[in-house]
Parts: C-alpha cells; structure tokens; sequence
C-alpha cells in the first residue's frame, strides 16, 4: 500500500511540475541577467565627456588586492597623475572586489560577464590595454557597484546629533 501512495505522490509531483514555466535559459540565445553585485571580469573606466583615463595611479588597489596580483607603475603629466602600466592577473583572483571598493575615482569596475573565459593563462592576464578595452566591450554590463556606491553603503550618513539640553539655572542658595 505503502509503494502505491510513494508512486502516485511522485506521480502528482512530476503533472504539476509539467505545467511549469522552465527555468532552463537556451544559453548562448538566451543570457540571464545577473545580479548587480556579480563578479565577473574587471574593466578600467574612462570619462565619458573626455575620454580621459580615470585611474589616477594611485596603487591602492594594488596594495589592498590580498592575492598581490595587481601592479600600477605610476606616471605624472601637466595636470594628473596617470597609470603609465597597469595589469591584473585574474589567474589568481579571488573575486574579493576590495580593489574596486577602495579605488577613489571609481577607475576600476566589476562587469556582470559570467562567460569571460581563457585557453591559456596569458588569455586571464588582463593588461591595461585589456582592461580599458573591457569598458567597451561590455558597456551594458559594467556593475553599478562603483567603489563610491560601495563605501557609500558601507558608511551610511550620520544620524542628525541630538540637541544639547538647555542648562538648568543653579538653585539659589538658602539665606541663613
Ligand atoms: S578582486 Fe580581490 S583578489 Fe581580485 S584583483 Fe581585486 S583585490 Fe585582488
Ligand atoms: S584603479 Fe583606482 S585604486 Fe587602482 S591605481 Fe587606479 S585610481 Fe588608484
């Protein structure tokens, strides 16, 4: 009896399952949109209006990035300062997004690609040319998890301070 109940049971699972929408994506057609916060591959941002690089090389991603993998050599022109190279081997990466958290003019970025992918190590060694290239290459995919947007969440505002008690006049002194 038992064995007929465990069969119909299932039975009942697999006919309401077949009236379900898929939730298979016909993937290379079909992409899911991945979340805001995805990790996938890195670019490096420029400005739009001039164009200008907006990695100031100031290294504090490379000396945050705990896998040591990031090196900006540094180059100052007329008016800024500029990365004159700067590499990521994503090889070794562990996704942390802290270099992208502690960058001050949101240089570099997250992009929600979840298929970059390489037949080689050289092909995960991204190169500043690489990474510049990647802001164009996935322009609609760019995180809007900027390293602002990021320590903005992190240090919400302060609450307004509460206003100072007005002070309370002395008693007067008992008279003898
Ligand atoms: S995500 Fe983390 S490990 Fe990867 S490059 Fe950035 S800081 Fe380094
Ligand atoms: S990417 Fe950002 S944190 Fe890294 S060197 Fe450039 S400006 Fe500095």
């Amino acid at each position: 009896m038992g064995i007929v109940k465990e069969t119909l049971d299932s039975l009942v699972i697999t006919l309401k399952n077949l009236a379900r929408k898929p939730v298979t994506v016909q993937y290379p057609r079909e992409r899911r949109t991945m979340p805001e916060r995805f990790r996938g591959v890195f670019a490096l941002t420029t400005n739009p209006e001039t164009g200008e690089e907006n990695c100031i090389g100031c290294r504090l991603c490379q000396n945050i990035c705990p896998s040591q993998i990031i090196t900006v050599i540094p180059e100052k022109r007329e008016k800024r300062s500029y990365a004159k190279d700067f590499t990521l081997d994503m090889n070794a990466c562990i996704f942390c997004g802290l270099c992208v958290q502690v960058c001050p003019t949101d240089a570099i970025v997250m992009v929600r690609a979840n298929d970059e992918v390489g037949y080689s190590r050289e092909d995960l060694f991204l190169t500043k040319e690489k990474l510049l290239a990647n802001e164009k290459k996935y322009q609609d995919l760019i995180s809007p998890m900027t390293g602002s947007v990021l320590r903005n969440m992190q240090t919400p505002p302060r609450p307004a301070p509460r206003p100072r008690p007005k002070p309370q006049p002395k008693p007067e002194e008992k008279k003898e």
